[in-house]
This record gives C-alpha cells, sequence and structure tokens, in this order.
C-alpha cells in the first residue's frame, strides 16, 4: 500500500494534512522515508509518525457513555452532537453512530467507520438485544411486566417479546431486540407510566459495566468485542 493512503486509513489527516506529515519524513523500519509513493506493507512495516507508533487499522470501533444533552448525529447546524465531544485522539474520520440515543437518554454508544458491521447489527433481521435502565415516574407492578414482556400497543405497532428485570418499585432493565423510534419511552407509556431517566447499558455483547466509562468517556474496542467472537 503506499504511504500516502495508509497514513489517511490510518486517520492521521486528509490528503493534504498528510502530505504535509511525510515532508517531515516517517520512519519506516528504521529508515526515514519523504515519498508518499513509498510502499510498504501495511499489516508488517513499523511505521513511526513523530516516535508514536502507527498502526494499521482500516476499521475502527469505539464506545461512547453519552451523556445527556447531546444528539446522535454526527453533524448539526444548532445542537452539539456525539462527535462534538468525542476527545481529539478518536479519529473521526467517516465514524458513524450506530443506532441512536434520545438526547436526554445515556449510556453505551458505539461508533464506527465500518458502515457494513453498522448496518447488519442495526437490522432487524439481526435481533441485536439492548439492555436499557429505566426509571419510572410510577411503580411498575407485576401486570405492568407482563404487559411489557408480551408486547404493547406503541401506536400502531406492537412490540415483540422483551425481558424486564425489576430493581425495585420504580426502577427496570428492560431488554429489547428491537428499536422502534423512542421504543422504551413508547413502552412505558403504553402501560401508562412515564420514563424519567434513561441509560443503554448493553448492546449486543457490549457492556457498559465492562468499560468502565465515565459520560462523555471514550474507548476503542475490537470487532471481537462487538460480535463476541474469538
Ligand atoms: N428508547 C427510547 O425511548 N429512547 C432511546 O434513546 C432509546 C430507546
Amino acid at each position: 500500500m503506499r504511504l500516502d493512503k495508509f497514513l489517511t486509513e490510518c486517520g492521521l489527516g486528509s490528503r493534504t494534512e498528510v502530505k504535509k506529515i511525510i515532508k517531515k519524513g516517517i520512519r519506516i523500519n528504521g529508515k526515514i522515508v519523504k515519498n508518499g509513493k513509498f510502499q510498504l506493507d501495511e499489516f508488517n512495516s513499523e511505521v513511526e509518525v513523530d516516535n508514536k507508533r502507527v498502526e494499521y487499522k482500516k476499521y475502527r470501533y469505539y464506545i461512547l457513555n453519552k451523556p445527556q444533552g447531546v444528539i446522535t448525529a454526527t453533524e448539526d447546524a444548532r445542537e452539539k452532537t456525539v462527535m462534538d465531544i468525542l476527545p481529539t485522539d478518536v479519529i473521526k474520520k467517516n465514524l458513524i453512530p450506530v443506532g441512536r440515543l434520545d438526547k436526554d437518554t445515556e449510556g453505551l454508544l458505539l461508533l464506527t467507520n465500518n458502515g457494513e458491521l453498522a448496518h447488519n447489527v442495526l437490522s432487524p433481521k439481526k435481533h441485536v438485544k439492548k439492555k436499557y435502565f429505566v426509571k419510572c415516574e410510577k411503580e411498575v407492578n407485576l401486570a405492568d411486566i407482563k404487559l411489557l414482556e408480551n408486547g404493547v400497543d406503541i401506536g400502531n405497532y406492537i412490540t415483540k417479546p422483551a425481558k424486564v428485570e425489576l430493581l425495585n418499585e420504580k426502577e427496570i432493565n428492560l431488554e429489547i431486540s428491537e428499536g422502534k423510534f423512542h421504543q422504551i419511552k413508547r413502552m412505558l407509556k403504553a402501560v401508562d407510566n412515564e420514563v424519567i431517566y434513561l441509560k443503554r447499558v448493553e448492546f449486543g455483547e457490549l457492556k457498559l459495566k465492562d468499560f468502565n466509562l465515565g459520560l462523555g468517556e471514550v474507548v476503542e474496542v475490537s470487532e471481537k468485542d462487538i460480535i463476541g467472537k474469538d
């Protein structure tokens, strides 16, 4: 692969930015290279920029512990987006959020530049599980739990089977395997209740508690962490 392509795919910047970096010299297997057309073995070469090792990764995956007050979008003229709060070391090129959380919802949001993986995990056919911690305005009784688990009418749509874990009178964990617009809020409304706080705690194989992230913090994960295979 050409050195300039390698560095752009590693997320070091645009083509022009990468050109400038190359001009200063890149150490490849111990030798300084200043030519963007230089061919390297992207998987086996030792590449250093500013004395820091650069590893080739075509795809990147990040977990953000989304705080309230930011919208799940790549850009917006008026509102702050999840992209705006990412730290500078996150490689934002072609990064997209996988699914969406409401502005007032916190928790696990996966971001990747792998459009195919994003499409796959969002496909209704894959039934990827999402678990939410829900604080409700009123008590959740056993009849409500049964209804939520079996399916409720959220307006021209009956939700698919779900799992409820009662944590205390007004707090539940609700696990669903679909992702309709405002689904959790609409499900609670269907049992005459209201969500007052919502946090996604699990998404497929990913569990927020495994990553020890404060609100607004990000960690890079591997594809294996997401699809759960060795
Ligand atoms: N369900 C909701 O109502 N809101 C979210 O942000 C996610 C699921």
